[in-house]
C-alpha cells in the first residue's frame, strides 16, 4: 500500500511577470499551501517566475532536483507569454498533442460566450503527452497532470477564481489517488493558552507518534492542533483519529473550543441558535470589531441583535447608562465601567446576553497611566455578569490588542453558553 508518506517534498511554482513586479500577490500559492498541508503534505518551497521561457526553465531544473511533488500556477492561457505547459513538458522530455476534448471544450466554451476560437486560443488544448487532463469547469484553459522522473507535474490555471475549484475537485483527487489509503484530519481549535505552552505540553507526543501525526500551529492568539491520519479507509483513518482528538481535549479541557470549527465567534452563535438566546455588544476600544467578526458569520442575525460602539464616556453614559460618578472616579478603563457597559447593553438592545470590552489600545498610555494592553472583557447574562481583566501588553499592536481582546469577549460568551466557568484558574474561580 502506498501511502503518503510525510517526507513528501512539494514545491509551488507560481509563474506571472505581475507577481514579480508586485502588481498581484501569490494568493494562489497560498491557498495551495492551506489546501495541501490538510491533505499532509509538506510545502517546502514556493518559487515564483516571471513570463520568461530561459528563467522559467532553470527554475523547473530547481524544483525537479528537490521536490517529488511540483504545482504550477498561471500560464495556461493562450498567449505567448504563457509557457507553463512547453516548459515543463520540455524539462521532462515529453512532446505536447493536441487533445481533442479539450478543443472540444474550448469551442463550447467560446460559443457560450458568443465568441469565435482564434488559432492561439488552440494552443491551450495542447498538453503533455500521457498526462491526465484537468477538465476546467471554470474557465477555458485545461489543467493537467503527469509523471516523470519519479516527481509528479500539476499545472493549474493562474486566476484564483479557476485555481481554486481546480485544486479542490481536480488536484486534489489526483493526489489522492496516488495513494490508495487516504488522509483524514481533524483540527482543534484553542484559546487561552499560547503555542509554545501548548507545545510544550505536547512535546513527547509530537515526537513519538507517526500515524495520527499532530501539527500545531499559531494565530492571532489562537492556536490549532492538526491531527492527520492515514488509512487505507476512511473508517480506519476516523479511528485512528478518534483517541488522540479525545486525549487532546482532556488535556486542554475548557481551552479547546471546537474540533474543526472556523472561528470562536462561530462557535458562539452556533450556541447562542442552539439556546434560542440572542446577544449584543458594547465595544470600547475593539472600536466595532467584535460586531464585525460576529456579523462575519453567516446567519449571524438570528442571533446578533446588534451593538454601540461607546468610544467616548458621553456614549458611555448617555447611551448605555454607564453611571457618570464610575467614569470620573475609575476613568473608563476599569473593571467596573466594563461591567456597566455589559449590562447596559443588555438593557438597551434587549438582549440576553450582552459583552463589553474597554482598553488602551495604544499606542501610549492613557491619561491615568493605564498601560498599552490594559483591557477589561465582560459579560453580562440573566444569571449576573463577570470581568476578565487583561494584561496583553507584550507585543503591542493596535490591531493584534483589538483582536485579541475581542477573542477574550467571545470567549466568555462561548464559556457561558457550555457551562464552563469563566476562569481556569482556581484562583479566579
Ligand atoms: P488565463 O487563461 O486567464 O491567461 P493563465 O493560467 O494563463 O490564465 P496567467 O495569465 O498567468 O494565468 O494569469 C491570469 C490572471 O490570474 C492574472 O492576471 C492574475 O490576475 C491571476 N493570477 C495569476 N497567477 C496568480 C497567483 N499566483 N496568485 C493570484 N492570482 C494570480
Ligand atoms: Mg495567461
Amino acid at each position: 500500500m502506498e501511502v503518503f508518506p510525510l517526507s513528501h517534498k512539494v514545491e509551488i511554482l507560481s509563474v506571472g511577470t505581475e507577481l514579480l513586479l508586485g502588481s498581484i500577490a501569490n494568493t494562489d500559492a497560498q491557498m495551495l499551501s492551506q489546501g495541501l498541508s490538510t491533505l499532509g503534505l509538506n510545502v517546502y518551497w514556493h518559487t515564483v517566475v516571471g513570463d520568461n521561457p530561459q528563467r522559467a526553465r532553470e527554475a523547473v531544473a530547481i524544483a525537479k532536483q528537490r521536490a517529488d511533488i511540483i504545482i504550477t500556477t498561471g500560464g495556461l492561457g493562450p498567449t505567448c507569454d504563457d509557457l507553463t505547459k512547453n516548459v515543463l513538458a520540455e524539462a521532462f522530455g515529453k512532446k505536447l498533442y493536441r487533445d481533442e476534448d479539450s478543443v472540444r471544450r474550448l469551442e463550447e466554451f467560446a460559443k457560450k460566450r458568443g465568441r469565435r476560437l482564434t488559432e492561439n486560443n488552440y494552443q491551450q488544448a495542447m498538453l503533455p503527452e500521457g498526462c491526465t487532463v484537468l477538465v476546467n469547469d471554470w474557465g477555458s484553459a485545461p489543467g493537467c497532470a503527469f509523471e516523470a522522473e519519479g516527481v509528479h507535474v500539476i499545472m493549474l490555471p493562474g486566476p484564483p477564481s479557476e485555481c481554486r475549484p481546480m485544486f479542490q475537485y481536480r488536484a486534489k483527487p489526483y493526489l489522492l489517488s496516488l495513494s490508495e489509503g487516504v488522509i483524514a484530519s481533524h483540527t482543534l481549535k484553542l484559546f487561552g493558552i499560547g503555542e509554545s505552552t501548548m507545545e510544550a505540553q505536547l512535546r513527547d507526543q509530537m515526537n513519538t507518534m507517526s500515524n495520527p501525526t499532530l501539527a500545531p500551529y499559531a494565530k492571532e492568539g489562537e492556536c490549532e492542533l492538526r491531527v492527520t491520519a492515514k488509512a487505507p479507509t476512511d473508517q480506519e483513518a476516523q479511528a485512528l483519529l478518534k483517541p488522540t482528538v479525545e486525549e487532546i481535549k482532556a488535556l486542554f479541557g475548557a481551552k479547546v473550543y471546537g474540533v474543526d470549527v472556523s472561528s470562536l465567534e462561530e462557535v458562539v452563535e452556533q450556541l447562542l441558535l442552539e439556546k434560542g438566546l440572542t446577544l449584543g455588544v458594547a465595544e470600547s476600544c475593539t472600536g466595532g470589531l467584535m460586531a464585525k467578526r460576529l456579523t462575519d458569520v453567516p446567519g449571524a442575525s438570528k442571533v446578533f441583535k446588534g451593538g454601540i460602539v461607546s468610544y467616548t464616556n458621553e456614549v458611555k453614559a448617555g447611551v448605555l447608562g454607564v453611571p457618570q460618578e464610575l467614569l470620573d472616579q475609575l476613568g473608563a478603563v476599569s473593571s467596573q465601567v466594563a461591567q456597566a457597559m455589559a449590562e447596559g447593553a443588555r438593557r438597551v438592545l434587549g438582549c440576553d446576553i450582552a459583552l463589553s470590552s474597554t482598553g488602551v489600545a495604544g499606542p501610549d498610555k492613557d491619561d491615568r497611566g493605564n498601560e498599552v494592553g490594559t483591557m477589561f472583557v465582560a459579560i453580562a447574562t440573566p444569571e449576573g455578569s463577570y470581568v476578565r481583566t487583561l494584561a496583553l501588553g507584550n507585543r503591542p499592536v493596535r490591531e493584534r490588542l483589538r483582536i485579541q481582546t475581542a477573542s477574550h469577549a467571545f470567549d466568555l460568551a462561548r464559556r457561558y453558553l457550555s457551562g464552563l466557568p469563566y476562569s481556569d484558574s482556581k484562583k479566579e474561580r
